[in-house]
């Protein structure tokens, strides 16, 4: 179950309806067992799962079943194999990286060679820019664990840069704007200007700025 988002289970409420775990949407509350509250969960795929709560919570479950089909049909093997050993679902894995297969920005040029299949390693170039070059091990790229030489989470970094600094331009801009007009006010109370009055004529102003933005929003 690598790569779902499932929640602490100290942070979870005691009824999960309306929760997701992976592909389940929790529906409703079923019966409870001395084994605990059992519930009904719709999943991604359409069908419909059933069972124990606290699977849900440890994470144990997290699609009606599709998930695992899906992994085998992709690596090709049985069930009973996959479920079986590693080393199995690693051999399926390593078995179908061919020469110019892509996972993520990662194109596999050449097989390294490693003791076993679990450590058996790729060259691979990435798409970004730099054609930077990296060695991954065979299951990460099968898993699509590494997907780029790093750039990925650089450009994912850069991103959130470049939305902090708007946030944080924005602030200042309001925070500057929302002092300056405090600060112009303060000073008239400091002149003499009755302080009742000065904000009074403040509340009213903003009042009015309010209405105008309402009118102009709805044209
Ligand atoms: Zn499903
Ligand atoms: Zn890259």
């Amino acid at each position: 179950m690598t790569g779902l988002i499932t929640l602490p289970a100290a942070s979870l409420p005691s009824n999960l309806v309306g929760h997701v775990f992976g592909r389940l949407t929790v529906t409703e509350q079923l019966g409870r067992t001395s084994r605990g509250q059992r519930y009904r969960a719709r999943c991604l795929c359409g069908s419909v799962w059933e069972g124990y709560g606290y699977k849900l919570k440890e994470g144990s479950v997290a699609s009606c079943g599709c998930l695992r089909r899906e992994r085998c049909a992709a690596l090709g093997r049985s069930r009973a194999k996959l479920e079986d050993t590693e080393e199995a679902r690693d051999v399926a894995a390593v078995d179908s990286i061919r020469e110019g297969d892509e996972f993520g920005r990662l194109t596999a040029e050449r097989c390294l060679g490693g003791k076993s299949p679990s450590t058996t390693v790729w060259l691979c170039r990435c798409k970004c820019p730099d054609h930077n070059l990296v060695d991954v091990l065979a299951p990460n790229l099968a898993y699509h664990t590494t997907r780029s030489c790093g750039c990925l989470a650089l450009d994912r970094l850069r991103r959130r840069a470049v939305r902090a600094a708007y946030q944080f331009e924005h602030a200042i801009a309001a925070f500057n704007e929302r002092s300056t007009k405090r600060h112009a006010r303060l000073q008239a109370v400091l002149d003499g200007a009755p302080y009742e009055r000065v904000q009074m004529r403040f509340l009213r102003e903003k009042r009015r700025r309010k209405l105008r933005d309402v009118q102009e929003e709805n044209g």
